[in-house]
């Protein structure tokens, strides 16, 4: 469970970033984190992750939750990533066995058996040894999903994995997620594309500084909860139209 109590986030010299957020989120499930540019999704998961300065607790299954990175894995929103770093595919997967092997040791045969089924699952395991510059967006963002299973974490957090790649790539890492929740394990994505929010999420969070709503996504993905985050003129399908 990650519980977040009166979260907190200001920015040097700036508005808050986020204010007062609590939730307590019970795993297995995928939870989607949605909400307008800016709205503090990013750094909800830096806090929890305590990458950003923040007020406030974050627990996870009853500790501080900076006694528990360790069973957070986390992929960055894509912006924050080097793509011309010099590594290859199979090495790049083998650093989610970090802390368990440690930083430039060697990996026993268990554990590259353990990349390589990784990269399966993915459908990768044919780039194995290409440099991961070679890669497409979708190619990578399945590697960095295959880098999360071997990490074996009970957490796994993703922020924006979806954008600019291929339908293909999507379908099989929301697959591989599913697998993962089946396996127990508690999964919080930060999403934009609202209309595959109810098919992609059982729970959704709905952010915009502070903390609107939170819970099953056919209680809390609603006409009035987005437009309190996005403001009265979003558009949905057919169930949110300009509504002044
Ligand atoms: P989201 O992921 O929902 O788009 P972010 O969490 O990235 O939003 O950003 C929330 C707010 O904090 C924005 O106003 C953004 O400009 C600001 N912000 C994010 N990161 C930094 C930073 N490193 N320094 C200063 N301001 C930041
Ligand atoms: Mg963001």
């Amino acid at each position: 469970m990650i519980t977040c109590e009166n979260i907190n986030v200001s920015y040097s010299n700036q508005a808050k970033a986020l204010e007062d957020v609590n939730f307590s989120l019970e795993g297995p499930t995928i939870t989607g984190i949605i909400g307008p540019n800016g709205a503090g999704k990013s750094t909800l998961l830096k806090a929890i992750l305590n990458i950003v300065p923040h007020n406030g607790n974050t627990v996870i299954d009853g500790q501080a939750a900076t006694k528990r990175l360790s069973s957070i894995a986390y992929v960055e929103q894509k912006s924050g990533i080097d793509f011309t770093f010099p590594i290859t595919v199979k090495e790049c997967v083998s650093l989610g066995t970090y802390p368990a092997v440690g930083l430039f040791k060697r990996l026993k045969s268990k554990q590259w058996e353990d990349v390589k089924a990784a990269l399966m699952e993915v459908g990768m395991e044919e780039y194995a040894d290409r440099q991961i510059s070679e890669l497409s967006g979708g190619q990578f963002q399945r590697v960095l999903v295959a880098r999360c299973l071997v990490q074996q974490a009970d957490y796994i957090f993703l922020d924006e994995p979806f954008v600019g790649i291929d339908s293909v790539s999507e379908g099989i890492i929301m697959q591989t997620l599913q697998q993962l929740k089946n396996q127990g394990k508690t999964i919080l994505i930060v999403h934009h594309d609202l209309s595959k929010v109810e098919s992609y999420f059982d729970q959704v969070m709905i952010l915009n500084k502070k903390l609107i709503a939170v819970g099953k996504t056919e209680e809390t993905f609603r006409k009035k909860n987005l437009i309190r985050a996005y403001g009265d003129t979003i558009f949905i399908g057919e169930e949110v139209r300009h509504a002044s």
